[in-house]
């Protein structure tokens, strides 16, 4: 960073977090969620830069089946962050929404300028809440205290270091966990849903590097979409991951599963006026890279 202030990273050891250059990471050993707790780390550390990765996240399985816990855990770790900023003089803030947070309804490609416009998808609408209140802690906290704070809203990130549950990661980590097990164990690998819906993923490295660009450069209060606009159907996930992985057996869809949205593509032109020359990892590259990392992690990784 260009930047050579103390930078404190939430969410730390994270899919994004780890991949960033800071002085302090910090992970789930301090209770965000707590407004002492919080505010005694900034006191502590007097950060100049914050990069708030830090969520309760889950894919379509954790968020379903438990909505207050996603609902309580989000919206104060955001809103302790947040505060702790403003109160301890951090100069630099980039916070982390999500594609989640656009209405079940927005008109495609998802801009910044729908967030609000209408509920957000019944099966993450407590967590897409809990991150469209930091967007507004934000705009107010500019408004009123003249704060340089931004926020990013990636689509769906994967790499090193992310949770590969099984049924509460998102879908790349988790069919990485459940495709291993399959060619370990000789059963089938089983896939939720059709394969249809269309994603966009991005690698969490490269996610890392626009990020640390935006804390040097980026000062609007519009949110900055951070994406390839690139769709992928799952399906082609899928025979990536069967691909590097080497697996020989038989992969099932199983339809009594959800197959969440179909779609949610998202216009990057912002991002790309800003940096027309970066270069995405693929997403070919990015699932070995993360395929290898798992299996060199297997005993010790979050899963
Ligand atoms: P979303 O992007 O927020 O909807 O959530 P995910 O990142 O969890 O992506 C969900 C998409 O992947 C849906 O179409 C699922 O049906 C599909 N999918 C297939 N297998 C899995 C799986 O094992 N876990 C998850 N989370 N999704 C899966």
């Amino acid at each position: 960073m260009k930047n050579n202030m103390s930078t404190l990273v939430t969410g730390g050891n994270g899919l994004v977090g780890s991949t960033l250059e800071c002085d302090l990471r910090v992970g789930s050993e301090f209770d965000l969620r707590n407004p002492i707790i919080c505010d005694r780390l900034f006191k502590k550390e007097k950060p100049v830069n914050v990069i708030h990765c830090a969520a309760k996240v889950g894919g379509l399985g954790g968020n379903m089946n438990k909505k207050g816990e996603f609902f309580y855990d989000n919206i104060m770790i955001n809103t302790n962050v947040i505060e702790s900023c403003r109160k301890n003089g951090v100069v630099r803030l980039v916070c982390f929404l999500s594609t989640c947070v656009f209405p079940d309804s927005a008109t495609y490609p998802l801009t910044t300028s729908q967030i609000h416009l209408g509920e957000p998808h019944n099966s993450n609408y407590p967590y897409a809440y809990a991150k469209r209140m930091a967007e507004v802690q934000i705009r107010a906290y500019r408004e009123q205290y003249g704060l340089n704070y931004v926020t990013v809203i990636p689509t769906n990130i994967y790499g090193p270091n992310d949770n590969f549950n099984l049924d509460g990661g998102h879908v790349i980590p988790s069919l990485i966990h459940k495709c291993y097990l399959a060619k370990k164990n000789g059963t089938e690998f089983r896939v939720w849903g059709s394969g249809k819906p269309l994603r966009e993923f991005i690698f969490s490295k490269d996610v890392g590097k626009l990020t640390e660009w935006v804390l040097d450069n980026y000062n609007d209060v519009e949110p900055l979409i951070l994406s390839t606009s690139k769709e992928v159907p799952i399906k082609e996930v899928v025979d990536l991951i069967v691909k590097h992985i080497k697996f020989m057996g038989v992969v099932v869809w199983d339809y009594d599963k959800p197959d969440g949205q179909f779609r949610k593509p998202s216009d990057n032109s912002e991002l790309m006026s800003l940096l027309p020359n970066f270069e995405f990892t693929s997403l070919d590259e990015g699932l070995k890279e993360t395929i290898d990392w798992f299996v060199d992690n297997y005993e010790t990784c979050r899963k």
